[in-house]
């Protein structure tokens, strides 16, 4: 403790204002808890509200009207090529997306007397926490969640400058390069990817792997992968980007051959975990290799008084596991009982189309010498895919074959993300076959496929 700072003391302290950290401040605050959120942006909504989930959303929407617009031609109906404002495109995304939602958390917040503190949290033992910055104190707490997220990954012996942008950087959109680099064909460079190419940039893709989104189910990466493959200007799978420098006002890059030159490069190879620099070795807490804090079921560390959610204890890195591990927390801080013990966590890639997964795939369910019977539905045989003018969906459902219990939902096409919470109700759920195709599903629509692949799953 610095001599002279501010010492309070509260029930909960939160480290970290993302998903994560605002769930569950606000939870712990409805369970009476007094509870404060130490945010080293000042504000709530985290990784996901400013540089993550809603910018990259509302620019997919962007790349979707275009999409569409270009689509209708097929239909008989022509818009012409789009004209696209950046200033006002930002202006939209920052302002009456980002902002209008940051303002409805700061509501929230003060609704549920949550106090958001400016600044970076330092522990300095198992009760106590430094807050560094333009309000220097010092909390004493009863609880501590940390909640401190991700950030991007860089890749090794390359800086990222001016040109050669990480996705927080490439969400600003500070120009349409006509070139466009991306590295990594995960979810960032393929969502990204997208809206570039959408835009109007020659996009490049370098993978690693042997195939785009590697360890999902290729049935539900083909279509995307075809997709793909007609709007960006080359895809180099199993090719790993090793050289990466800033040459004038171009890029240049080495993966084989001579030296490839781009206006813009964006890097997307994954995120890393926010533990450094914590304090965390003043606590029980510990740290894995990789830099993960690690939890019990309950999300409590090693540490009995401190917790940890979200980014910083793993993966899957995704903002709705952040949410739900914050809500357990706060129900285990207020003395109930529950635990982190979800069977599923629903994954989306918001690319067009839509890829969304949950619980066992066809080959982790084989892999693990599990018997299943496995449906595929393609959404030709669709009425509601058919009048969209979108047949390349697909819905895929895994199931045990001795019961027919359903393990695993897979899902291509347009509306996958939406699509899923069906597959997530019924995997959490134990739902079998026999109970989705025994549920009526309003036709048409496109939810009816998963009707009709648990048919077929009948005997
Ligand atoms: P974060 O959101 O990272 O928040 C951590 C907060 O802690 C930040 O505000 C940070 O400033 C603060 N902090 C860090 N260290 C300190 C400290 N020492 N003291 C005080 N404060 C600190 N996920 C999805 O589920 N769906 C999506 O569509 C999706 N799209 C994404 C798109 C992009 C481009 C990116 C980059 C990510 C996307 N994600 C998506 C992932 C999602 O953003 C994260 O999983 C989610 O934000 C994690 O939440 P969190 O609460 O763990 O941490
Ligand atoms: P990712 O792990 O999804 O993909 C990174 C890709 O980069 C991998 O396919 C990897 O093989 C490849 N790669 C790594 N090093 C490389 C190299 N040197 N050369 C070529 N390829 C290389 O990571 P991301 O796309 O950066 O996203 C980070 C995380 O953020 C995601 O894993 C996810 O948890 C989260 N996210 C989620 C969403 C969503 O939910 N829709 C969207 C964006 C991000």
């Amino acid at each position: 403790m610095v001599m002279g700072d501010l010492v309070r003391e509260v029930d909960v302290v939160v480290v970290g204002g993302g998903p994560g950290g605002y769930s569950a401040a606000f939870r712990c605050a409805d369970l009476g808890l007094e509870t404060l959120i130490v945010d080293g942006d000042g504000r709530l909504g985290g990784a996901c509200l400013h540089e993550g989930c809603i910018p990259s959303k509302a620019l997919l929407h962007v790349a979707h009207v275009i999409a569409e617009a270009e689509r209708a031609r097929e239909l008989g109906v022509e818009f012409g090529p789009p004209q696209v404002a950046l200033d006002p495109l930002r202006k939209w995304k920052a302002e009456r997306v980002v902002g209008k939602l940051a303002k409805g958390l700061a509501g929230v917040a003060r609704a549920k007397k949550v106090e958001v503190v400016n600044g970076r949290g330092v522990f300095e033992g198992a009760r106590s926490l430094r807050v560094e910055g333009e309000a220097p104190q010092t909390i004493r707490f009863g609880h501590a969640i940390v909640a401190t997220g991700s950030e991007p990954a860089a890749l090794p012996g390359v800086t990222p400058g001016e040109r050669i942008m990480d996705s927080t950087a490439a969400l600003e959109v500070p120009d349409v390069p006509e070139r466009l680099l991306v590295v990594g064909g995960g979810y960032i460079g393929l969502e990204l990817g997208q809206v570039y190419a959408a835009l109007g940039s020659r996009v490049t893709l370098v993978e690693m792997a042997d195939g785009l989104l590697p360890g999902v189910d290729p049935d539900l990466v083909q279509p995307l992968a075809r997709a793909v493959g007609k709007q960006f200007a080359e895809i180099r799978l199993g090719t790993r980007i090793d050289g990466l420098r800033e040459v004038g006002a171009e890029v240049e890059a080495a993966f084989g051959g001579p030296p490839a030159r781009f206006d813009r490069a964006l890097v997307a190879v994954g995120r890393r975990p926010r533990s450094a620099g914590l304090g965390l070795e003043t606590t029980r807490a510990r740290v894995d290799g990789r830099g993960f804090i690690a939890v019990d079921g309950s999300c409590r560390t090693d540490d009995p008084r401190i917790f940890a959610i979200g980014d910083v204890t793993g993966e899957p890195m995704l903002a709705h596991r952040a949410m739900r591990q914050g809500k357990v927390v706060a129900e285990v801080i207020a003395g109930r009982p529950a635990a982190f013990d979800n069977v599923v966590v629903p994954a989306v890639v918001f690319t067009d189309p839509e890829v969304a997964w949950c619980g066992v795939s066809e080959a982790a369910a084989r892999a693990a010498g599990r018997e299943v019977k496995v449906a595929r539905f393609a959404w030709a045989a669709s009425g509601r895919a058919a009048t969209l003018g979108r047949a390349d969906g697909l819905t895929k459902l895994v199931a045990e074959a001795a019961t027919g219990r359903l393990i695993g939902v897979g899902l291509v096409g347009p509306g996958a993300g939406e699509l899923i919470a069906e597959g997530a109700l019924a995997v959490e759920n134990a739902l079998l076959a026999e109970d989705v195709a025994a549920t009526i599903h309003a036709h048409p629509t496109l939810s009816e496929g998963f009707m009709e692949a648990a048919e077929s799953l009948l005997g």
